[in-house]
Formats: structure tokens, sequence, C-alpha cells
């Protein structure tokens, strides 16, 4: 049996990075398992549709690397209604298409049709007044609330087929289900529990519980590894491949995320607060796509057997990953381990790919960018970057014709006007004359400078970063000078003593 998964986002506009991990963890299990990794858009709920929903969802996989083996091609993506999703979207098509569930609606009307002549599925023409009602009744005497079967024992043609009218599935009256998930085991539910469902809605589209299991099957899928939301679902998925009389595949239902407190479900929209929850939030702020990538593979799974390791490769992620070792237990998400993490891939770049990086991050901001001062300046920022935005205010000084610094750092602490107007001028002279002009050298330089003027170095160097860089805090001064240039440098200095002075 070749593994065959799939990822089946709604396109509502934004991929959240929960429906990423799923995408993840089904794109691992098919690269572990010598599989197939399918991308099947499901936008037969039409409120839910937005325009762009397509290209948030393209961008985000092809981002993260997780490219899929079947998906829509140009043509359907273009004949999917809407907008120009399709615009950037790769052709990548298949034996199974069309993989847009709304192209397929004709299939799943068929196949609520083949359900109702199987006496599996029946019509109802109940009004919404109607079901509210029953609901009241329901409520008042306490019962569950629920569809009461009205329509199930009509007689044939009772129910007009060209009136408005929802088709739903004839749930058995007695008796249980057993179902088995990958990660959870087995569940057993009483029919009592379940309600006679709707699979086709009265405006002709199919329900997500039809269209899903009927595209499931058609693409032949092998494991539905998806969200833990869908968990309750499961009985009456089972039910609907017992109606058609076919195999179910494997399921395994992946951990929900929880906010980093550990408490309630991780927000599906940005609330107040800073923190990303789309996945172009998380590109735009910085993270690199490996990272997140890495992070994400041990939200809610772990290598298991006693391995700590947290940084892992690719390869060695596809080797080491398992269902066996999905946690049940739901995940906090933690930012600041992912802010950590984002720092050693960082670090881990070589620092010409790491400049590459950065570069876009500049041009957004407006930075007017000189890219041999941006490569220069690279490996002194690479140990205190979290993000790469960060680098934007980590290199400004570099890319501006002054700074203005304030004359009360510039003084800083222990010196006086006078003492700082002597540093300044004698940073001047070294710099103006200094060979080779590079870091450290030049740092022993003032090292020795600072000494014979007997002053720890930290005081010593601050009105000369306070004038270079115009803030008391800053990439490490040498390598900031050397990138910055020495006649630059030199006219920093100049403009700081004059700063004093006047
Ligand atoms: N379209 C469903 C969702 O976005 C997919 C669930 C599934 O993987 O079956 O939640």
């Amino acid at each position: 049996m070749t593994v065959r998964v799939r990822f089946a986002p709604s396109p509502t506009g934004f991929l959240h990075v929960g429906g990423l991990r799923t995408a993840l963890f089904n794109w691992l299990f098919a690269q572990k398992m010598g599989g197939t990794f399918i991308l099947r858009l499901e936008d037969t709920d039409q409120k839910r549709y937005t325009p762009g929903g397509v290209r948030a969802i393209v961008e985000g996989l092809q981002w993260l690397g997780l490219q899929w083996n079947e998906g829509p091609d140009k043509a359907s993506l273009r004949q999917m209604q809407g907008d120009e999703d399709w615009a950037g979207a790769p052709d990548v098509g298949g034996p199974y298409g069309p993989y847009i569930q709304s192209l397929k609606v004709k299939r799943h009307q068929a196949a609520a049709q083949e359900l109702i002549e199987k006496g599996m599925a029946y019509r109802c023409d109940c009004t919404a007044e109607r079901l509210a009602q029953v609901r009241e009744g329901q409520k008042a005497r306490k019962e569950q609330t629920r569809y009461d079967r009205h329509c199930r024992f009509k007689q044939p043609g009772e129910v007009d087929p060209n009136q408005p009218h929802v088709v739903r599935l004839a749930v058995p009256l007695e008796g249980s289900t057993t179902v088995h998930d990958l990660i959870r085991g087995e569940i057993t539910v009483d029919y009592s529990q379940l309600d006679d469902f709707v699979i086709l809605k009265s405006d002709g589209f199919p329900t997500y519980h039809l269209a899903a299991m009927v595209d499931d099957h058609d693409m032949q899928i092998t494991h539905v590894l998806r969200g833990d939301e869908w968990l309750p679902s499961l009985p009456r998925h089972y039910l609907i491949y017992q109606a058609f009389g076919w195999e179910p595949p494997a399921f395994a239902h992946l951990p929900v995320i929880l906010n980093p407190s550990g408490k309630g479900k991780m927000s599906k929209r940005k609330a107040t607060s800073a923190d990303a929850v789309f996945v172009t939030e998380f590109r735009d702020e910085g993270y690199l796509p490996e990272a997140l990538r890495n992070f994400l593979a041990l939200v809610g799974w772990a290598p298991g057997s006693g391995n700590e390791q947290e940084i892992f490769a690719l390869d060695e992620l596809i080797q080491l990953f398992s269902l066996a070792h999905v946690n049940p237990a739901p995940a906090a998400f933690s930012y600041d381990k992912l802010d950590w993490m984002n720092g050693m891939y960082i670090r881990a770049l070589p620092a010409d790919e790491l400049a590459k990086r950065i570069y876009p991050f500049l041009i957004k901001a407006g930075v007017e960018v000189d890219t041999e001062r941006l490569l220069k300046i690279t490996p002194d920022i690479q140990e205190r970057l979290v993000t790469l935005s960060d680098a934007v205010e980590a290199t400004d000084f570099l890319f501006v014709e002054d700074v203005s610094p304030n004359p009360v750092q510039l003084i800083g602490k222990g010196l006086t006007k006078e003492s700082t107007l002597a540093i300044l001028k004698q940073a001047e002279q070294i710099i103006d004359a200094f060979e080779p002009f590079e870091a450290e050298p030049l740092e022993l330089a003032f090292r020795s400078a600072a000494e014979a003027a007997g002053m720890k170095p930290g005081p010593f160097f601050t009105p000369m970063r306070v004038a270079v860089t115009g803030k008391a805090v800053s990439p490490p001064l040498f390598g900031s000078i050397v990138a910055l240039g020495r006649e630059k440098t030199i006219a920093r200095l100049k403009n700081a003593q004059q700063l004093l002075a006047g």
C-alpha cells in the first residue's frame, strides 16, 4: 500500500499556524513513508470562501517547503470562482482531480442520490421555523436538541425534490459504532448520540461530512491526519463510509494547539497582542521557514525514546517522524521557544546567506541599503538577532547620512564634557591613520588607549559608540565602525565634538 495523505484547508483568507502544523505532519508522514502528499481545497462552504484564500495556502506551504505531489492544476484554479487566486500557484494536477471541492459538486450530489436510493439517506424539507420549534420543545423538556427525524419515514415522493430541501443521513436507530484513531485508540459511540445530520445542503452544496469523505475515497486517501476538532465527527464519518460500503482510511487526530499559557485554544486571530497566528505574520516578522518548520514539528510530536534533541535537520526530522510519537495531549504554543529556535537557525546561517535574507526586510522598512556595509555588519549582528526584522533597528545607523546623538548619552557615566571631547578627538586621530582597518586590531588599539587613559574599556568606548551609531546600545562597536567606513566614522566623530562644543 502506498501512503496517500492530504491537506485539505478551506480557503478562508489566511493560513493559521495550526493548519500549517497539520500540513507539516501530513507532509512529514508522506516523506517518511515514501507516500504522496495531496493538496485539496475545500471551498464548498460558500460563506467562508474569501478572495486571496488560495494564495495564502499556496504561499504558506511553499514558504515552509511543503511541496505537494498532487493538487489543483491551473485550469481548475482558474475555474474556481471568485478571484485571481490561481495566479502564483504551481500547476500540479494529478490523476484524481479536480482537487477543488466546489468543482466536484455534481459528484457529491450524485453520491447523496446514491445513498437516498440505497435507503441510507433521505430528503428533508422541514422549514427553519419547524426545526426551531422542535429545538425549543426539546430544550423545554431538557432533552438533547437534535433533528426529530420527521421526514425520515415519509412516503417516497412526499418530499418534492424540486423544492428546497436538504439530504440527511439515516443514522441507525440502535447499536453503536467503534471508531479507531491512530493516536487515541478506539472510541465507541452509541448511535443514540448521533442525529440524522445533513449531508447535502439546500443550496445543493455538500456539507464537509459528505464532501470530504467522498473526496478522500475518490482520491484513495490512506491516512487522514487532521485537527483534533474533527474527532467528535469521526463516528459520522464512519457511518458515511459504511453507508457507501467503502473501507474507511486510517484516521489520526492531531492534538489541539493551546495558547502559550496552556490555557485555552490558540487564538484564531491576532487579538490585541503582537503575537502572530497566521503564517504570513510569522514570515513578515522575520521567522525563518526552516526554524518555524522545526518548531512546529515539535508541537505535539517528539522523537521519543529519551531523545531530547530539539534542532533537527530536515532529513533527520523525516527519518524520526512517526505517528506513534504524536502526543494526544494538547500542546502549548511557546513563542519563547520559537524565538530561541529562530535565533539558533539565524546563527547557523553563513553570514552572506543571512545578509541575503535580511535584505528584503530592510527594503520593506524603506532603508536605502548599501549591500557592502550590510555584508560587513552581518556577522556582528548575527549573535543578537531573534528575527530577521530585528536587523532593521540594529543596522539603521549604517544606511543614513547622519545620526543625531543625544549629548547626554555622549558624555556617559563618569565622564565630563571635556574628557568626552578628548576621547572623541583621540578616536578620530587613531582611526584616521589606522591600518589594517579591521575590527580586531582596532579594538586592541582602543583598549590600549583606554588603559593609557586609566579607564575601563566600556566607559571609554561609550562616546564613540554614541557618536558613530547614535545609540547607547549598538552592535559591536568596532565591527560597526569598519562597516560604516573610515570617512563616515571620522565625520561622525567630528560632528559629535561640534555638538558638545556648541
Ligand atoms: N476543510 C477542513 C478544515 O479546514 C479540513 C478538515 C480535514 O482535514 O478533513 O478544517
